[in-house]
């Protein structure tokens, strides 16, 4: 096992001021302890908002433009450390090489696009009915911005809102996942060495990181100071976290659980679908909150299809995520574990069958839980695919009618990402249409993970109703001002109104 004192120095983290006793920090690659830190306190959660928010006084007069080159310098940074943090991501949360250095790439990305959209704050202008008057919408700065982000994406969540929020004039404050807290220790020091190439314009608590459990997320929910939350996990810490921002009216971007389908038709490039079935539903080992989990299979095409994925599945290169020929890693932990072999259990009494999900014993990581995806063919949509069950779990269901695979698609109680594979034109278009799949994303012959940073990223329903990254994301992270202007020299009332005394 790789050290991680010698990764983090590479990353210029200093993890001193960290240590501790509260939060066990473990690879899932082997159950190791890789550190042992100190969480923060209430005290220093509510210090840690207050400097970042003294910060965002400053940094709301810094134009947005130099504000963009500050990202443009930790995009540099990133760069640079792409293959160190990529192996730092995969040591802390178990994904393989290559998608650590993807979520890095993300990251990057996310940096480039936040860099241009730093000289694209537009707004409108719009037509008045008064003579003489000019009405237009300018955006401003919100104030301080929670992220409070999830272990599977450790580092990515937090760069696609915080160079949005940064270059839309706010501070941040990151609470990242309790299972994942040395990559955002990691992500920290990158960020302060771009400050610090940066200059004084940059001010000091600009970001600000919290390392705690989910108390110390409630905190900073609960603290006035911060306008925005953007919070990443599942539906259970979506709905409390929704509570406490109602209450205190404060806005949030809520990026939630997902239980994703897709439609394979008659007319489908099955060897395409297959590609893009096996990548959906077992990279990350299935731990994506796009992760395909339900498969829907014309009858037509079901049994060619299904031949080609036992086959696929029963010689699938499950083991150590930092051996090159991997494909899929170890589950976060024995929790995530028993709830997959939970999920089978209800999936074989209601008539499902199943192949895969045992646990296999993967040399020199006897602590690590490793299983072999599953495949649970289903004789319906049955009660335990309504469930999101964060594992390599791929439900799947034949159908006859496209109608009826569509209605399945969205009887679940989320709404993130879909896909169908089909060549037939009239079929692509109804799954995009009104009458088609009701999620977030909706991809035709593409799975529905993956997905790419210029597009705006979020689910419906349970998954949360949020959209980040791309597209016109950035507007949730300003608040807007309607001006109207008067240069006449008369005061003419709108709707005609007179008021003459
Ligand atoms: P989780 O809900 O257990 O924890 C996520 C984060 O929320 C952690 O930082 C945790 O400390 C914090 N938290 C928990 N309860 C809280 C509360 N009441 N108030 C404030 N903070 C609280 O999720 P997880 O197990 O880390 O991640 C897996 C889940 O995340 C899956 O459901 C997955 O689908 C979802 N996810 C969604 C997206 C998306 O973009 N929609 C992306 C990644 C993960």
């Amino acid at each position: 096992m790789e050290s991680v004192t010698h990764l983090l120095a590479q990353l210029g983290a200093d993890l001193s001021s960290w240590h501790g006793r509260d939060l066990h920090c473990t690879t899932p690659i082997t159950g190791d302890t890789l550190a042992s830190l100190h969480a923060d306190t209430p005290h220093q959660v509510a210090e840690k908002i207050g400097r970042a928010q003294r910060a965002f006084e400053q940094w709301r007069c810094v134009p947005a433009p130099r504000r963009g080159e500050l990202i443009r310098l930790f995009g540099d940074e990133l760069r640079a450390s792409k293959e160190a943090l990529g192996r730092l991501v995969t040591l802390e949360s178990g994904k393989i090489l290559q998608e650590g250095g993807g979520e890095v790439q993300e990251m990057i990305d996310i940096c480039d696009f936040a860099v241009g959209l730093s000289r694209q704050l537009y707004g409108l202008t719009i037509a008045s009915e008064r003579p003489g008057h000019r009405m237009m919408e300018t955006w401003h700065p919100l104030g301080v911005v929670g992220v409070i982000s999830a272990f599977n994406f450790p580092v990515a969540v937090w760069s696609w809102n915080a160079a949005l929020a940064f270059v839309c004039g706010n501070s941040v404050v990151w609470k990242p996942s309790e299972k994942t807290p040395l990559t955002a220790i990691a992500v920290q020091a990158l960020f302060t060495k771009a400050m610090a190439r940066f200059g004084s314009d940059a001010p000091q608590g600009l970001s600000e990181l919290i390392i705690g459990g989910h108390e110390r997320g409630q905190e900073l929910v609960d603290d006035a100071r911060v306008g925005l939350i953007s919070a990443t996990g599942s539906t259970r810490m979506g709905r409390a976290v929704a509570q406490a921002c109602a209450q205190r009216l404060a806005r949030t971007i809520l990026e939630l659980g997902g239980n994703n389908a897709m439609i394979v038709a008659p007319s489908a490039d099955l060897e395409l679908a297959a590609r893009a079935i096996v990548f959906s539903a077992v990279g990350t080992a299935g731990q994506r909150c796009t992760s395909l989990r339900r498969l829907f299979v014309h009858e037509g095409v079901y049994d060619t299809l299904l031949a080609r994925l036992r086959k696929v599945y029963a010689a699938l290169p499950v083991g150590d995520p930092l051996k090159s020929g991997t494909l899929v890693g170890p589950l976060i932990d024995g929790a995530a574990f028993d709830a997959m072999q939970n999920a089978l259990a209800r999936a074989r009494a209601q008539q499902g069958q199943v192949c895969g999900g045992e646990r296999l014993d993967v040399p020199g990581c006897p602590s690590g839980f490793y299983a072999r995806p599953a495949l649970a063919e289903m004789p319906d949509q049955t009660e335990v695919m309504h469930h999101e069950t964060f594992a390599p779990i791929l439900y799947v269901v034949r159908y006859q009618k496209l109608e009826q695979a569509i209605a399945w698609n969205n009887a679940v109680p989320q709404g993130l990402s879909s896909s169908i594979f089909t060549t037939d034109m009239r079929e692509a278009e109804l799954f995009m249409s009104t009458l088609g799949s009701d999620c977030g994303i909706a991809n035709v012959n593409i799975g529905p993970s993956g997905a790419e940073i210029g597009g705006a990223f979020g689910g419906e329903k349970e998954s949360g109703g949020g959209r980040e990254s791309g597209s016109d994301a950035w507007k949730a992270y300003m608040r807007r001002a309607t001006n109207t202007v008067n240069y006449s020299h008369a005061l003419p009332l709108a709707q005609g109104v007179s008021f003459d005394f």
